[in-house]
């Protein structure tokens, strides 16, 4: 179907034939025209699938064929990151570059001055994050008495993130009488309720099943050793001449120490996450987006709403541990119809996040191993979900509480070669893993320390990090249940 079948005005096909589409997507096909029926949707739509345009078109429509009678905004979209603000902001700017019609990006990190000029001039659309929004509404530099129109982007992220109490206070100072768009790429029963308070009578429009991923994205996760992940992603990188790869960490001193460890063995990369100015981030983003540098290490919520076009690998160097955030990330490539990889990196203490995570696709990822001849092998492993239903705030310890024996010698760098020789976990478990007493990535968790403990299962995790300080594998084992590197050797011994 043409996007001129769709309702929108020539000014916005326009603007779509110029960014290249040809035809809507299918979120867009079912959204913009119950959008412009002034309907309340909620659209459950992966990130990739075209959701802003499916937004934003008939939003600017709606605007540009309503009256402007003063300065206050008539729509606001709210979305969890600056990234993502930034994207959206420009995409509208985009979109309605032939229509009068005037917009701002609001968010932290930045001065004031210019958004507080853009509000005083007069502006129809504001594109926001939450907590600056309410800086200058509490200033009273932001006055959304007029707004019409209020989408919530990634309305599932942003109760994640805990935005729930500024999302509430910011829509007390907006009119009940509102349309209401929100949009999500995952349900939980959070989003759920939320939506029923707010939304009234809403279209829901979901283009694929809940949760589901992207299905262009190619998933593999690999089985290694903690202690070899570096080494191995050199390798993969390396080896297979990859460019553009995002790579995730749960930690964002985990990003940070990446980022320097594969400057070491010569991959171009660096670091974006909450702790690094606005600017730094924007550098980080432009040279990745330029090709400047080969990979660019996030954590989840720096990550959220990237949107690179070709981006081709997504690497979960470390699983998330809400299955949901797996969605998210792999959804940065395979976006816009394109093909997409996505590898996850499972070592020690992630199985049961691996498969939460393919409980909740509905489907197994393949899993491989990289045996001591350097091939890869396929490794059957026994799945089994844990069931427990992870929020953001547990496990907080990230990779660190899971490190084994105190991160050990710091593994040697094969320059893309030996590391996916030996996934078997590097040096420095096998060596005693006395070492320096750091996590390799777990930035949240310096010490490794004993508060961790408390989330290892009885006879799990923590027996595990005794006997792989003490190198010799299975030794100290007894009757517990096989440890991931005793089924790793199994596996390992199985694929010579
Ligand atoms: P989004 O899901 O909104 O983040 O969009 C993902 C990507 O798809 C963006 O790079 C858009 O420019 C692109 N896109 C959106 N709609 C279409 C379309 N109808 N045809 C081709 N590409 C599109």
């Amino acid at each position: 179907m043409p996007f001129a079948k769709l309702g929108l005005r020539s000014e916005l096909i326009e603007a779509v034939v110029a960014k290249g589409y040809d035809t809507p997507s299918p979120i867009q096909e079912r959204a913009i025209p119950a959008i412009l029926e002034r309907r309340d949707v909620i659209g459950g739509a992966q990130t990739g699938t075209g959701k802003t345009a499916a937004f934003s078109l008939p939003m600017l429509q709606l605007l540009a064929e309503s009256s402007f009678n003063n300065k206050r905004p008539r729509a606001l979209v709210l979305t969890p990151t600056r990234e993502l603000a930034s994207q959206v902001h420009q995409s509208i700017r985009d979109y309605g570059q032939k229509l009068n019609l005037r917009s701002v990006v609001i968010f932290g990190g930045v001065g004031f001055g210019p958004q507080i000029t853009a509000f005083r001039r007069g502006v129809d659309i504001v594109v926001a994050t939450p907590g600056r929004l309410l800086d200058l509404m509490q200033r009273r530099e932001a006055n959304l008495s007029n707004v019409e129109i209020l989408v919530l982007d990634e309305a599932d992220r942003m109760l994640d993130m805990g935005f729930i109490h500024d999302i509430k206070k910011i829509l007390k100072e907006v009119p009940s009488e509102r349309q209401n768009l929100f949009f999500s790429a995952t349900y939980s029963k959070e989003v759920k309720k939320f939506s029923d308070a707010v939304l009234h009578d809403p279209i829901e429009v979901e283009v694929s099943a809940r949760n589901s991923t992207a299905e262009r994205v190619d998933q593999e996760a690999y089985i290694v050793g903690q202690k070899s992940k570096r080494a191995m992603l050199s390798s993969m990188i390396k080896g297979g001449k990859w460019y553009q790869v995002l790579v995730f960490t749960r930690t964002k001193h985990g990003a940070n120490r990446l980022a320097t460890q594969l400057e070491k063995d010569d991959i171009s990369a660096m670091a974006i996450h909450g702790n690094k100015s606005q600017s730094a981030r924007e550098r980080a983003l432009a040279s990745f987006k330029a090709n400047r540098i080969e990979v660019l290490v996030a954590t989840d919520i720096a990550a959220r709403g990237l949107d690179i076009a070709d981006l081709p690998y997504v690497v979960n160097y470390e699983l998330p541990n809400v299955a949901e955030d797996y969605v998210h990330r792999i959804g940065r490539t395979g976006r816009a119809g394109k093909a997409g990889k996505a590898i996850s990196l499972v070592c020690e203490n992630e199985e049961d996040y691996l498969w939460d995570i393919e409980k909740l696709l509905k489907r197994e990822i393949p899993i491989f191993l990289i045996d001591q001849n350097g091939k890869r092998r396929e490794a059957e492993m026994e799945r089994k979900p844990s069931g427990k239903k992870r929020t953001k705030t547990q496990n907080r310890g990230g990779s660190g509480s899971r490190n084994y024996g105190g991160g050990g010698g710091r593994g040697r760098n094969p320059r893309g070669g030996g590391g996916n020789r030996n996934p078997r976990g590097g040096g420095g478990g096998q060596r005693g893993g006395g070492g320096r007493g750091r996590n390799s990535e777990g930035g949240n968790s310096p010490s490794g320390g004993p508060s961790q403990n408390k989330r290892r299962r009885p006879g799990g995790q923590g027996n595990r990090q005794r006997s792989e300080g003490n190198a010799s594998e299975g030794s100290s084992q007894g009757s517990k249940p096989p440890t991931f590197r005793s089924k790793l050797n199994n596996l390992l011994s199985r694929g010579r």
